[in-house]
C-alpha cells in the first residue's frame, strides 16, 4: 500500500435482536444504549408493536439493535404479527440479547415462559442474558444465587445484570456484544439513528402519550397515522389521525373540552421537536376505525402490514 493511502477501517458490524417477555424493559434498554429516547415506553404490556432498528456507531463498531414486541400469546391478528416480528428479528440477527427482569424477591433459574422463549431462539447464535431491573433489589447479595443458577440454565455467551432505567450496566452489554459481532462494512451511515423515517416516530410519540394517559382497553385499541408531513414551511406542518376501535373511546381520548387531546398533542410535539431539533406544528384528529387490528387491509394502512408492504408505503409517502 502506497504511503499515505487511506486504510479502510476494520469495522465490527452486526444486528442485535432484543427479545423477551412484554414489559421486561426492552425499549427502555434500547433508549439507554443509544442515549436517545427513540423507542416508546409505557407500563402497559405490548407497547411496542413493530420492529425498530436503533443504530449506534462508535470507534470501530456499528451496533444495529432491533427492538421487538414482547413474545406473548396472541389474541388477534395484530398479536400474531407482533410475534412474527420478534421471531424474524432473532432469525436475522448476529447476536441475541435475551432480556429478563428481576422481581423484589428473585427466584433462581428461568421462569417457564422465559425457558420457552430461549428454547425457540434460532440455534447457533450467541445469546447474552440481560437481567434487567436490578434497581429493584435492595439486597444485592440476593443476586448471586440467581446468577449462579442461570449460568447452568442455558449456555449463555454472558450474563449481564443491569438497570436500563438507571442506565447501569449498559456499557458492559456493549463490550460483550462487540466481541461477538462479525467484521464487515457499515450497514448505515455513521450519524444515522434508526432505519425508520421521521413520520414513524411522530405516530409512535403520539401513541406513547395515549398509552401513558389512558387505561384498560383504550390504549390497545389505538393506532396512529401521519396523514401529511409538509416540510416546505419553516415550521413543518404534520397532520395526524388517532384511530380508535370504538365510538365510546373517542370522548375518552378527547377528554373534557378537549383537554386530554391537547395534552397528548403538546407532549408528543415536544418529543418530535427533541428528535428533529426544530419546531413543528402538530394537528391531531380522532377517527373511529372499528376492529382495525383484525382487518388485514386496515393493518397494512396503519403500518402493521408485511415488511414488503410497509417498505413500499414508506417509499410512497416519504
Ligand atoms: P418492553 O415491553 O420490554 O419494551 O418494556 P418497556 O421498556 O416498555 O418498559 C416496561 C416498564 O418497565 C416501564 O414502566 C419501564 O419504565 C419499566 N422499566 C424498564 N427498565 C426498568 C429498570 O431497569 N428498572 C425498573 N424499576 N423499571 C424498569
Ligand atoms: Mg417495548
Amino acid at each position: 500500500m502506497a504511503a499515505g493511502e487511506g486504510k479502510k477501517k476494520a469495522f465490527r458490524v452486526g444486528k442485535i435482536a432484543i427479545v423477551g417477555r412484554p414489559n421486561v424493559g426492552k425499549s427502555t434498554l434500547l433508549n439507554a444504549l443509544l442515549g436517545e429516547r427513540i423507542a416508546i415506553v409505557s407500563r402497559h404490556a405490548q407497547t411496542t408493536r413493530d420492529r425498530i432498528a436503533g443504530i449506534l456507531t462508535q470507534e470501530g463498531v456499528q451496533y444495529v439493535f432491533l427492538d421487538t414486541p414482547g413474545v406473548h400469546s396472541p389474541r388477534n391478528r395484530l398479536g400474531d404479527r407482533m410475534n412474527t416480528v420478534s421471531e424474524d428479528a432473532s432469525a436475522e440477527c448476529d447476536v441475541v440479547l435475551f432480556l429478563s427482569d428481576l422481581t423484589n424477591d428473585p427466584k433462581p433459574g428461568l421462569s417457564k415462559i422465559d425457558q420457552a422463549i430461549v428454547a425457540a431462539l434460532p440455534a447457533g447464535k450467541p445469546v447474552i442474558l440481560v437481567l434487567n431491573k436490578v434497581d429493584r433489589l435492595k439486597d444485592k447479595t440476593a443476586l448471586l444465587p440467581v446468577l449462579e443458577s442461570l449460568g447452568s440454565a442455558h449456555s449463555f455467551a454472558a450474563i449481564v445484570p443491569i438497570s436500563a432505567l438507571k442506565n447501569r450496566g449498559t456499557e458492559r452489554i456493549l463490550a460483550e456484544v462487540k466481541d461477538l459481532l462479525p467484521k464487515g462494512e457499515l450497514l448505515f451511515e455513521e450519524d444515522e439513528l434508526s432505519d425508520r423515517p421521521t413520520r414513524f416516530f411522530v405516530s409512535e410519540f403520539v401513541r406513547e402519550q395515549i398509552l401513558q394517559k389512558t387505561r384498560e382497553e383504550v390504549p390497545h385499541g389505538v393506532a396512529v397515522t401521519v396523514e401529511s408531513f409538509d416540510e416546505s414551511k419553516k415550521v413543518p406542518h404534520i397532520d395526524v389521525v388517532i384511530h380508535v376501535d370504538k365510538e365510546s373511546h373517542k370522548p375518552i381520548i378527547i377528554g373534557k373540552k378537549g383537554s386530554l387531546l391537547r395534552e397528548v398533542g403538546t407532549q408528543a410535539r415536544a418529543r418530535v421537536e427533541e428528535l428533529l431539533g426544530k419546531h413543528v406544528h402538530l394537528a391531531i384528529r380522532v377517527r373511529v376505525t372499528p376492529g382495525w387490528y383484525e382487518n388485514e387491509r386496515d393493518l397494512a394502512t396503519l403500518g402493521y402490514g408485511s415488511a414488503e408492504g410497509r417498505a413500499r408505503r414508506e417509499k410512497e409517502t416519504r
